[in-house]
């Protein structure tokens, strides 16, 4: 059976292989960026409100934190409760030009102990997980391998 290729949540990322992309919106009167995307109003509580247009951010960033996760994750993380729960690394990564912390999983096969705050990580399709019938498609973050 071939399994459709489902974003786990519309409208965060876009493209595939070295096109991939999050998207946030940003707004137009502030400059402000959002991800999650705020797509109702701008969240800047200095700003008067604009536009909200969506913009693809930063492909790299860095660690800016990050942990085990031993737990199942909250919405919007589907998880199957009846499916073997896989820990895996959850990384907070600053994008610099946006100022923005945006949390991912790890790609699989890095653990906390292949991270270091300020190391460079890339965003890149992954799987979240699957079932019968859907691939559930997220992104993920992978060292780049270059030293901060
Ligand atoms: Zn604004």
């Amino acid at each position: 059976m071939s399994r459709t290729r489902t974003p786990v949540v519309a409208g965060w990322f876009t493209g595939e292989g070295e096109g991939f992309r999050l998207l946030g919106t940003r707004c137009s009167a502030c400059a402000s960026v959002f991800f999650p995307r705020e797509d109702a109003f701008c969240r800047n509580p200095g700003c008067a409100g604009g536009e909200l247009a969506e913009v693809p951010l930063s492909p790299r960033g860095r660690v800016w934190s990050y942990t085990d996760s031993r737990y199942r994750p909250p919405s919007p993380y589907v998880s199957d409760p009846e499916l073997s729960w896989e820990p895996y690394a959850l990384i907070a990564v600053e994008l610099e030009s946006e100022r923005l912390v945006v949390l991912g999983q790890a790609v699989p096969g890095i653990t906390v102990a292949d991270l270091a705050i300020g190391m460079e990580v890339e965003a890149v399709p992954g799987v979240l997980h699957e079932d019968e019938e859907t691939t559930w498609t997220t992104w993920q973050w992978r060292p780049t391998g270059a030293t901060a």
